[in-house]
């Protein structure tokens, strides 16, 4: 693994879209920078450019409105990169589902990797799942090299 590569696993940037949550799971992420949880001992670096994030967290459901930009924003992102659905309205719709205006949970917009569900999502699954996911963004990254020298 190149030095630029292995440093952007190592460190990867987050860019956290709020699809339409109740707050809950948000609450539950932000608990994951305090000292408490220390989510930033992965290198993790929380910021909002698109351009330049690795791994898009999204929570709370997708929706009529919102699927244009959380799609966009996705598209925004350089290859490779990976999404985390975080809790059950990100994951499946959760209990917004029934409601007209919800089309299910993110995947109906863009491809997620890592889905953790919970109403609100424990700050230990979070950080469970955070983990999942640079191990994947690690796999695209190796494949994309590969792919490169093929
Ligand atoms: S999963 Fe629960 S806590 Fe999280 S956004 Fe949905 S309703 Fe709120």
């Amino acid at each position: 693994m190149g030095l630029v590569t292995n440093s952007r696993v190592k460190s990867p940037w987050i860019l956290h879209f709020d699809c339409g949550s109740c707050n809950g799971c948000d609450i539950e992420i932000l608990a994951c920078l305090t000292p408490m949880y220390d989510i930033e001992r992965f290198g993790m670096v929380n910021m909002g450019n698109p351009k330049h994030a690795d791994v898009l967290v999204v929570t709370g459901s997708a929706n009529r409105r919102n699927a244009r930009v959380l799609k966009n924003l996705y598209e925004q992102m350089p290859e490779p990169k990976v999404v985390i659905a975080i809790g059950s309205c990100a994951c499946t719709g959760g209990v917004f589902n029934e409601c007209p205006n919800i089309l299910g949970g993110v995947d109906k917009v863009i491809p997620v990797d890592v889905y953790i569900p919970g109403c609100a999502v424990k700050p230990e699954a979070i950080i469970d799942g955070a983990v999942l996911a640079l191990g994947k963004l690690a796999e695209k990254k190796a494949k994309a090299k590969e792919g490169v020298r093929a």
